[in-house]
């Protein structure tokens, strides 16, 4: 997962590029800038790369997936379906434009499963928003039938997958938005740092508005421009962006160098019958940021995420009891713990209560046991992780 695994030269080459002009801001100071434009090369570079006609770089994950809902429409008491296994990120958005967020199960891929999504649907479904965790995707093609069939929109989080494919398709393609991270954890990273895609000319000229104030940014040297919708500041610096621009002419590299990692270690995790491998839709498209599997039972899989412990193994995650990314522990959603009144509590709508309902997701969280998978591996520590496999599993 972690592009700040391989923070180097190129990287501090483009700051440089940055530093040399002084032009820190992606807008304005078009003579000064010496022709480094750092947040819009990454635009033109990643849309290529995604087969997507638009691309936005912006402040955050969060603030994409803000944006993202916002330009699809999402508002004041409309209901967006999303599945409990995210990052608290894909929450806030949602309540941030007063819009109520409803949880639909997700199935053994660990994203939504559109059987359940279908059932969630209500006449105050605005949109539908499939995450793509751990660095695969969701069953996006039946999502997206789902969403033409009902007039919904569908936005993809794929904070997490950046580089995934569906059927080689991008991921974050399929909707009428798709959101990326590139915070200091993600695949890349930009420091902090987002990026919005769509193929749609209209919801993309709200994106790059949204995200500068309502800016329509035409003309140069932003003398000329005229706000014709309301938004906020959600720009990305330039210093952010040429990061990120390094970091993303590395990301075919850092695929080719998890998938192999990945696939080593698969091999190793095979020989024991209790594991079964999440259900990968695409497995050519996989990110292979993680190596997800399911125990036989809760206990299991909480006696290998201890037993990796005890070895000394890091990167080995139990979402299922984590409090950033698991509905069971967001209590402060079910009690609206916030500074100021919600718009949904205004509303007088109930939230979804931390104790929601999900008997099915919670009992595949149970049992989901996830290993990080790193860049810097050597053959050395491969070979020791293989051997820590082997006796946390009694072999
Ligand atoms: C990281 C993440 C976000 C938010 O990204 P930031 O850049 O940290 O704001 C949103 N959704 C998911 C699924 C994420 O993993």
């Amino acid at each position: 997962m972690p592009g700040f695994e391989v923070f180097g030269d190129e990287e501090r080459k483009e700051v440089q590029d940055v530093l040399d002009t002084g032009v820190l801001f992606r807008y304005g100071f078009d003579q000064a800038r010496n022709g480094h434009w750092k947040a819009r090369t990454f635009e033109e570079e990643f849309a290529k790369r995604c087969k997507v006609r638009y691309c936005h770089m912006c402040s955050s994950g969060t603030a994409a997936v803000h944006t993202a809902l916002a330009v699809s429409g999402v508002g004041a008491g409309d209901e967006v379906i999303l599945p409990p296994f995210t990052f608290v990120a894909s929450v806030e958005a949602v309540l941030a434009l007063g819009a109520v967020p409803v949880y639909a199960e997700i199935d053994e891929t660990l994203c939504l499963d559109p059987d359940n999504v279908r059932r969630q649907v209500t006449e105050k479904t605005r949109a539908v928003m499939p995450v793509h965790m751990c660095g695969s995707m969701a069953r996006i093609e039946e999502l997206k039938e789902i969403c033409d069939n009902n007039g919904l929109a569908l936005v993809e989080d794929a904070c997490q997958s950046i580089g995934g494919t569906f059927k080689g398709k991008s991921l974050g393609t399929f909707g009428t938005a798709g959101c990326f991270s590139l915070d200091p954890v993600k695949t890349i990273t930009a420091g902090e740092g987002g990026a919005v895609v769509s193929d749609h000319e209209k919801v993309y000229e709200s994106i790059h508005r949204f995200c500068d104030h309502g800016h329509d940014h035409i003309g140069n040297d932003r003398g000329t421009e005229a706000h014709p919708i309301i938004g906020f500041n959600y720009r990305i610096s330039e210093l952010n962006a040429a990061v990120g621009l390094a970091q993303l002419r590395k990301l075919d590299m850092i695929l080719s160098t998890q998938r192999r990692n990945k696939e080593v270690l698969k091999r190793a995790f095979s020989q024991f019958d209790d594991v079964i491998f999440r259900t990968i839709p695409d497995p050519q498209g996989d990110t292979a940021t993680f190596l997800c599997f399911f125990m036989p039972d809760e206990k299991s899989a909480r006696d290998t995420v201890d037993g990796f412990k005890k070895e000394g193994v890091p990167g080995v995650f139990y979402w299922y009891a984590n409090n950033w990314h698991y509905h069971l522990q967001w209590e402060h959603f079910a009690s609206l713990s916030s500074p100021s009144r919600l718009a949904v509590e205004a509303l007088g709508r109930e939230l979804p209560h931390a104790s929601a309902n999900l008997p099915v997701s919670d009992r595949i969280m149970a049992r989901t046991v996830c290993m990080l998978i790193n860049l810097s591996w050597t053959e050395d520590d491969l070979e020791e992780r293989i051997r820590k496999i082997e006796t946390v599993f009694g072999k």
